[in-house]
């Protein structure tokens, strides 16, 4: 459905926020397809309708400073710097997290992203959803990102619960992306705000070189790999009758596992709640002093197919 933004629209908007629905929402940059950042049921549906192969951290937005607090664990002085420069604005800044923002928005990262929109209905929808959002731009995987409503509709228009419209985008470009990680600015993505502006107001910011552009974040050496070897196992009668070994399942085994660290993704055998649980089981798995984890082969469709591929990516790199 696609309504013209208007108090009662946007009203609505967030009602369907509140309640984990996906909104599809102007902001100065592109359409953003928003859920609530901090449930993660709703965030794992915005993958899902992307149809992204892959995780990919998220952006999320805020409409007032102080979400910016609870979201972040470190805000240092270039930050505020730009903060007073170019919020609410087209800058998209990366920050340590804090433990109340869920793993599937930062692809287990230990950084989150956060803008200040200036769009008047991004602000409102905001404010009036009491949460932050987490939104990407509201395009299937691969198409072009989306600068009206009706480019919205035409890829995503039935898969998702709302869609407001407020006519073109006026940036139409992503947001700059710039990681402040440690002190030390890097740009991750050219966007809205120009290099050049940010320099003038914090100094010189470092490029990320083209040949190593981050496109997923299993390719960011930060990227969260669980420090335990993990293998993919097409059965449960693979896995050895030894103890120290963690084992993440898609659904309830269908016997006990004796002895073992057990994370159960989904009890329903539901991808959806699978993809929004994935990183945090790794992470407890990882943190259990387990030797190996032995990772449940899920359905490769849906969200099963990105579960699949982070499954992939941690394995890959520690066992070959
Ligand atoms: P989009 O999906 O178009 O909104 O793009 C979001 C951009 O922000 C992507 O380029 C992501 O890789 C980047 N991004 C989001 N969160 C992080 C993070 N924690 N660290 C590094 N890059 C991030
Ligand atoms: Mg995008």
């Amino acid at each position: 459905m696609k309504l013209k933004a208007t108090i009662k629209s946007i009203t609505l908007a967030s009602s369907i926020i509140k309640k984990g629905g996906l909104v599809a929402f102007p902001t100065e940059t592109v359409y953003g397809l928003g859920a609530d950042a901090l449930n993660p049921q709703a965030v794992a549906k915005i993958f899902e309708v992307k149809k992204r192969p892959e995780f990919d951290p998220l952006i999320v937005h805020i409409a007032d400073l102080i979400w910016l607090k609870k979201l972040t664990r470190k805000v240092d002085k270039k930050a505020f710097m730009l903060i007073k420069h170019f919020w609410p604005g087209p800058l998209t800044l990366v920050l340590l997290k804090s433990s109340i923002v869920p793993d599937i928005v930062t692809s287990g990262l230990d950084t989150v992203a956060v803008r200040m929109p200036a769009h008047r209905v991004a602000r409102k929808l905001i404010k009036l959803s009491q949460s932050p959002i987490a939104a990407p731009s509201a395009n299937t995987f691969g198409h072009l990102s989306p600068t009206t409503a009706t480019h919205v509709e035409k890829q995503l228009g039935e898969k998702i619960n709302l869609i407001l419209d407020d006519g073109k985008c006026p940036i139409g470009v992503e947001s700059t992306v710039l990681s402040l990680v440690g002190g030390k600015a890097i740009l991750l993505r050219p966007g809205g705000v120009s290099l050049e502006e940010i320099e003038k107001v914090i100094g010189k910011v470092s490029r990320q070189s083209k040949t190593k552009k981050i496109q997923s974040p299993g390719q960011l050496p930060s990227h969260y790999a669980p420090r335990t070897p993990l293998k993919i196992i097409e059965s449960l009668d693979h896995i050895p009758d030894d103890k120290n070994i963690g084992v993440l399942l898609f659904k309830n085994p269908p016997f006990k596992l004796k002895d073992k660290t057990v994370e159960i993704l989904t009890k329903k055998g539901d991808l959806r709640e699978a993809a929004a649980n994935l990183f945090s089981a790794l992470h407890r798995l990882d943190e259990s002093g387990v030797k190996i984890i032995y990772a449940e082969s899920m359905p490769k469709t849906g969200l099963g197919l990105a579960i699949m591929d982070r499954l992939q990516r941690a394995s890959s790199k520690r066992i070959t």
